[in-house]
């Protein structure tokens, strides 16, 4: 695990599965028409029951799902956590297509949305780099380099991310290295 202080805020590195995490809040990868997926999502919805999917169809309903770089709430059904944010990272086509923004855009919603509903402690995986195929290094340097940013704006106690392969903390663990120094 590889912890620093940003702020008032714990940033924590983890390898693991997002789903068991003991947090207020965990990040769902969704895809724009919220109604499930594979990866991390599949995960979320087995772990937490059709409660979340019930929710996700209303959203669905109303407003059509969730474009690219929102975010939206739900409750986390049977998981440990109590509620999941559902955010839909861009998918990979080489960089010029705004994907870094686009990804940004997931990290800030979604973090706005916890603060927002009070939420203290919030997990997140590694945003569109499974089937979205974004490469992890150029995604972890974003998704850190947003979040640390962010937290100085935030009130929340941690943000955790949870990393599902080692290659996936070594990338993590290398772009908190460039960006917040010794880690
Ligand atoms: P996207 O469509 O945004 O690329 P994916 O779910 O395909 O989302 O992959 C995002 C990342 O989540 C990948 O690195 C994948 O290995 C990881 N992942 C898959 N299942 C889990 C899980 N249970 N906990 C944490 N991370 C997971």
């Amino acid at each position: 695990m590889i912890e620093v202080t940003i702020g008032r805020t714990t940033l924590r590195l983890v390898q693991g599965d997002i789903t068991t995490q003991v947090v207020d809040g965990i990040v769902n990868a969704a895809n724009s028409t919220l109604l499930g997926g594979g990866g991390v999502d599949g995960a979320i919805h087995r772990g937490g029951g059709p409660a979340i999917l019930a929710e996700c169809r209303e959203i669905h309903d109303r407003q059509g799902g969730c474009p690219t770089g929102e975010a939206v709430i739900t409750t986390a059904g049977a998981l440990r956590a109590k509620k999941v944010i559902h955010t839909v990272g861009p998918v990979w086509s080489g960089g010029g297509r705004g994907e870094p923004e686009l990804l940004a855009r997931c990290y800030r919603n979604s973090l706005a949305l916890a603060e927002a509903n009070g939420l203290r402690t919030v997990a997140f995986p590694s945003i569109s780099t499974g089937a979205y195929r974004y490469p992890v290094g150029k995604a972890a340097r974003v998704a850190l380099g947003t979040v640390i940013e962010e937290l100085g704006e935030r009130d929340l106690d941690e943000v955790r991310f949870v990393l599902f392969s080692r290659n996936d903390l070594d990338a993590y663990a290398a772009a908190l290295d460039d960006i917040a120094g010794d880690p």
